[in-house]
C-alpha cells in the first residue's frame, strides 16, 4: 500500500504562506508520485490552496461541523469544504478535543458528516502521557478509535486513522518503534475486527513531532500508512523531505515484494 505523507498548518498560514504549497507542489509534481500527499490548511485558505496546488496535492480542512447547514454561527460544514474544493478534514485532532470539549461521539459524528459530503476524514486519537505512563495506552487508544468511528461504516471510504499519542505533539518526542509497532498493530485487528476486509484498507497514519531526520524509522514500521505532520509542514524544505523519504521507503517496499520469488505451484514441481 502506499503512503498517505499529510500535513496539518493548525492556525498558522496567511496569503504570503502559499509560497510554501506552490513548492510543495511542485515537488510533488517531479517526485515519483508513488504516495499520496495532502496538505490541511485553515479554512480561509482552501480554495487558494487548491488553485495553486495544480491537482499535485490533495487539500483538506482541519474540521468540520457535525451539521450541514443551519444556525451555527462560525461553524463551518464539510459540504462547505467539500464546494471550496477540499478533499478531505481532519476530524477529532487532540487540540479540538482539548479546547473544544469535542467527545468521541462528537468526533464519529463529524467523521460521519465528512463522508456524507464526500471528503476523506483524517479521525485522530492517541494516548497521554498519564496513560502512557499508567500501561494502558492500547487500551486506552483502541476504546478512544472505536467511540470516533461512525456508526455507518460506509461513510469511512478513504478515511484515514492517525495515531498521535499526545505527549508527542509538537513536544520534539517520540515514542519509540516497538511502541508505535504495539499500537499500530492493536488498531489495524480492531478495524479489521469491526470492518472486515474494509477496515484492512483504512490506512493507519503516525503523527507526533515527525521531521525529515526521522520519518523513515516510523514508516518503515508494520501497519504504518502514512504520516501526520504539523510543525514540519509549514516549511517546504522540510515536507519535501518527508515526501522523499516516504518515496524511498515505498519504492524499496515496491523492489523487495517484486524480488520475493513466486513460489511454485506443488502440482507443478519437477522431481529430481
Ligand atoms: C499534529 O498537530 O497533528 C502534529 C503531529 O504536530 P507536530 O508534527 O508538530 O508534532
Amino acid at each position: 500500500m502506499s503512503f498517505l505523507v499529510a500535513g496539518n498548518w493548525k492556525m498558522h498560514g496567511l496569503s504570503d504562506q502559499l509560497g510554501e504549497l506552490v513548492a510543495i507542489a511542485q515537488y510533488a509534481r517531479t517526485a515519483a508520485g508513488t504516495n499520496d500527499v495532502l496538505i490541511c490548511v485553515p479554512a480561509t485558505l482552501i480554495a487558494r490552496a487548491v488553485a495553486v496546488s495544480g491537482g499535485y496535492l490533495a487539500i483538506g480542512g482541519e474540521d468540520c461541523a457535525v451539521e450541514a447547514a443551519g444556525a451555527f454561527t462560525g461553524d463551518i460544514s464539510a459540504e462547505m469544504l467539500k464546494d471550496a474544493g477540499a478533499d478531505a478534514v481532519i476530524v477529532g485532532h487532540s487540540e479540538r478535543r482539548r479546547h473544544h470539549h469535542e467527545t468521541d461521539a462528537v468526533v464519529a459524528e463529524k467523521a460521519a458528516a465528512a463522508g456524507r459530503a464526500g471528503l476523506a476524514a483524517i479521525i485522530c486519537i492517541g494516548e497521554t502521557q498519564v496513560q502512557r505512563d499508567a500501561g494502558t495506552a492500547l487500551q486506552d487508544c483502541a476504546a478512544q478509535l472505536e467511540a470516533s468511528l461512525p456508526a455507518d461504516r460506509r461513510l469511512l471510504a478513504g478515511s484515514a486513522i492517525a495515531y498521535e499519542p499526545l505527549w508527542a505533539i509538537g513536544t520534539g518526542r517520540t515514542p519509540n518503534a516497538q511502541d508505535v509497532t504495539e499500537i499500530h498493530r492493536h488498531l489495524r485487528q480492531l478495524l479489521t475486527r469491526l470492518m472486515g476486509k474494509d477496515g484492512d484498507r483504512i490506512r493507519i497514519l503516525y503523527g507526533g513531532s515527525i521531521t525529515p531526520a526521522d520519518v523513515r524509522t516510523i514508516l518503515i514500521l508494520p501497519e504504518v500508512g502514512g504520516v501526520l505532520v504539523g510543525g514540519a509542514s509549514l516549511r517546504a524544505q522540510d515536507f519535501n523531505g518527508i515526501i522523499r523519504a516516504a518515496e524511498t521507503v515505498n519504492l524499496a517496499n515496491v523492489e523487495t515484494e517484486m524480488s520475493v520469488p513466486t513460489p511454485v505451484p506443488a502440482h507443478s514441481r519437477t522431481t529430481p
